[in-house]
């Protein structure tokens, strides 16, 4: 399944959609004329319910994708954050690929050590946009903004002391992330919270993919591109924790909720990382795009 949060012209409240084909089915419309039970309004809702919920959305998609009274194309709704507001910050992994780790300290003037452990910070929630939004950057804040594509994860059964080997059936769904940094407000601050957590810094979607449907978190290429030029281009399966160790990890004595949000961390190719150091401008167009998700495509405008 493929999960979307949408809103249309006529009705600008988001909420949960399906993708099947190319039309979206709008779950809510759906479930007002079938005899089982109603499903949740919002995507976030849909994971905290659990599998009885989900299995009742997949009902609906099944019965309903054809049906041109509750589904919408693709190109004709407005494309919101899967979960436009998380409960939380978004937990997110720092030099979780070698060589953007290396580059990372490069830029710094620090050691090339690569962490032993996992290097978590988060993101406010504040900060999640849409997939297709324009980030609005206030020039007096940041100069230097920069991308990074990211697989997420979406929790759905929660737990703690998640062990690796089940820690994959406590994913609800993928998604793209852009960890959008302002890389002077990092370096300022010293601690990456407020660089990383500005208003926009969080572009998410278009859809969370379910785990039947992604297949294997590992193996999957990730990219990212600034005003069509590729910037990142890397796999996966070059993460140095991979999902199932990060769940284990930040899960070591911390309660893991339905609907939390993990950034696996971003690959090597960032505008910080190069020479000369490259950010993004005014009316740049930033895509990162995760093969089996999709693509954001954001502009920064001032
Ligand atoms: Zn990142």
């Amino acid at each position: 399944m493929r999960y979307a949060t949408f809103s249309t012209s006529t009705d600008p409240s988001p909420r949960l959609g399906a993708v099947a084909g190319d039309r979206v089915v709008d779950l809510l419309a759906a479930s007002k004329d079938a005899m089982a039970h109603a499903v949740p309004e919002t995507l976030l809702a849909l994971v905290q319910q659990g599998a009885d919920a989900e299995r009742r959305a997949r009902d609906l998609v099944a019965r309903h994708a054809g049906d041109p009274a509750v589904t919408h194309m693709l190109g004709d709704v407005r494309w919101h954050a899967p979960i436009p507001r998380p409960p939380k910050n978004v937990v997110c992994l720092g030099l979780n690929y070698a060589a953007h780790a290396r580059e990372s300290a490069r830029a710094r003037g620090r050691d090339t050590s690569l962490p032993a452990v996992p290097v978590f910070f988060t993101k406010a929630p504040t900060a999640v946009a849409g997939p297709y939004d324009d980030v609005r950057v206030d020039r007096s804040v940041t100069t230097q903004v920069d991308w990074e594509v990211e697989l997420a994860v979406v929790i759905g059964a929660g737990g703690r002391d998640i062990p690796r080997r089940s820690a994959l059936q406590h994913v609800f769904g993928y998604t793209v992330v852009n960890d959008l940094s302002a890389r002077d407000l990092q370096a300022q601050h010293l601690q990456w919270f407020k660089g990383k957590s500005l208003d926009g810094f969080c572009p998410a979607g278009p859809v969370v993919v379910t785990p039947d449907e992604f297949g294997d978190p590992q193996a999957k290429r990730l990219r990212s591109r600034v005003n069509g030029v590729v910037k990142q281009d890397a796999s996966t399966a070059d993460m140095i924790f991979p999902v199932d160790v990060i769940i284990e990890w930040l899960s070591k004595g911390l309660t893991l909720e339905p609907g939390d949000i993990i950034a696996t961390g971003t690959p090597e190719g960032v505008g910080m990382g190069r020479t000369p150091q490259e950010f993004l401008g005014d009316g740049d167009v930033v895509e990162v795009e995760v093969e089996g998700v999709g693509t954001l495509r954001n502009r920064i405008v001032g």
